[in-house]
């Protein structure tokens, strides 16, 4: 499959990782927006929040497991944001599911 996370996922393409497991990987953003910006991504291949159903809502729980311990890892307690882009609109770029997690600097609204 011509998909970048499931080739970085498989280890074809190279990143920089923070975390693994059977469930997810965790790397730092090739283009970060923050002083901390690290992707969590799902290894099971799933386009967006809109390929969530009950066959597979349990890997997105913890992606929220593994951001709440990357949270305290990274030092963003203070503040953080946990994203995921859905579709063209919301600006994503890569059709495999993943979610941003932000912090190290005063995040705006916008953003
Ligand atoms: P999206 O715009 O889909 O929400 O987020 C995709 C993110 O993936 C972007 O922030 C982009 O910088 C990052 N990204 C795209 N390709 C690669 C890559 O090959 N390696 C890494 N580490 N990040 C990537
Ligand atoms: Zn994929």
């Amino acid at each position: 499959m011509d998909c970048v996370f499931c080739k970085i996922i498989s280890g074809d393409i190279p990143s920089n990782k923070v975390y693994e497991d059977e469930k997810v990987v965790a790397f730092y953003d090739l283009e970060p927006q923050a002083p901390v910006h690290v992707l969590i991504v799902p290894k099971v291949h799933i386009e967006s929040v809109l390929g969530v159903d009950e066959t597979n809502s349990a890997v997105i729980a913890h992606v929220f497991e593994v951001a709440a311990k990357l949270a305290v890892e990274l030092g963003v307690t203070d503040g953080f944001r946990v994203v995921t882009n859905t579709g063209e609109n919301a600006g994503q770029t890569v059709k495999h599911i993943h979610f941003h997690l932000l912090g190290g600097r005063k995040l705006g609204r916008e953003e």
